[in-house]
């Protein structure tokens, strides 16, 4: 079976559902949103990183790399990421570990094996894991339900982290398994869906509404950013359909930061955030308010 590649498994993570729980981050997703806090989780591929602060320009990398990948432009050593085989050679040879190969494998019995370190806290605070990206929803389904039932035969709560944007196939195949799914709404217009996350709006709002139909716990969590969706027209609009559409549960809104910009030069990426905001802590109150009287009972702002 084909083996998803893993960013990142994230312990004692109190934001990504109830309880403290292990959250599962893989590689891959179908979006490519302005604000992506975690741009190395975009391509299903392994992605080479870069830290500019800890390089000293010594020029081994470029030395050493039997593809000739690396040039220096300014003193700083460019990857061409076409060229790129992602041999490793370079991180090995790199004194000052400022190269880095983001994307690991995983059995599914490895995988069990660091979820299962974690079971006590699950147990005491009600928590669980959370599989999480990238999209999990876009990965090898093979994979992914077989993951599913080992985590349902141990016990474990499952909650599936989702943008979204996979076939609706997808979600039908974890349905059984999955005890609730966050899944993200960002904009209802879909070609202001498409400007700012690269895909409209149509597969991920059928898929909602089928899921949600087909008695699906929802967490509903919205990315708030000025100058996307934080206006009153495009969050009426989603309070609008999630009230006649969706069986939500809980709302969470996730004020924007950018916080994750750094990754993008680590990635050789230009980040893009000129029509970013923040929105203003006021502003996220009055759009808190805005859900609640409209009958949504538990609303947060925040994971
Ligand atoms: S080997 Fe490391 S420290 Fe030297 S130029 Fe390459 S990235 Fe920079
Ligand atoms: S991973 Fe291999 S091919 Fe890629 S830059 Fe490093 S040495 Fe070159």
């Amino acid at each position: 079976m084909e083996l998803p590649y893993i960013i990142n498994i994230q312990r004692y993570s109190i934001h990504d559902g109830d309880g403290i729980r292990t959250t599962v981050f893989f590689k891959g997703c179908g979006l490519s949103c302005l604000w992506c806090h975690n741009p190395e989780s975009q391509s299903y591929s392994r992605d080479v990183m870069y830290s500019r602060e800890k390089c000293s320009s010594c020029g081994k990398c470029i030395e050493i790399c039997p593809h000739k990948a690396i040039h220096f432009e300014d003193e700083v050593p460019v990857t061409d990421r076409e060229i790129c085989q992602k041999c490793e050679t370079c991180l090995d040879w790199c004194l000052n570990n400022a190269r880095d190969i983001v994307g690991k494998q995983y059995t599914i019995n490895e995988l069990m094996r660091e979820i299962e370190k974690d079971r006590m806290f699950y147990e005491e605070s009600k928590g669980g894991v959370t599989l999480s990206g990238g999209e999990v929803m876009s990965q090898n389904m093979e994979y992914i339900v077989a993951l599913l039932k080992k985590l349902k035969k141990s016990g474990i709560n499952v909650n599936i982290d989702t943008c979204g944007f996979a076939p609706l196939d997808n979600f039908k195949a974890v349905l059984p398994y999955a005890d609730m799914f966050l899944y993200d709404v960002k904009h209802l217009d879909s070609d202001t869906h498409k400007k700012f996350t690269g895909q409209g709006n149509e597969l991920i709002l059928s898929n909602l509404k089928a899921i949600s139909d087909m008695g699906a716990k929802i967490n509903i969590r919205i990315p708030v950013i000025d100058g996307v969706n934080a206006d009153d027209k495009s969050m009426g609009d989603i309070i609008d359909y999630l009230k006649k559409n969706i069986n939500v549960y809980r709302v969470n809104l996730l004020p924007y930061h950018n916080t994750g910009s750094h990754k993008y030069e680590k990635l050789g990426r230009d980040y893009l955030d000129e029509q970013l905001k923040v929105p203003s802590d006021e502003r996220m109150e009055q759009l808190k308010a805005m859900f609640i009287s409209n009958g949504f009972p538990d609303v947060k702002i925040g994971g």
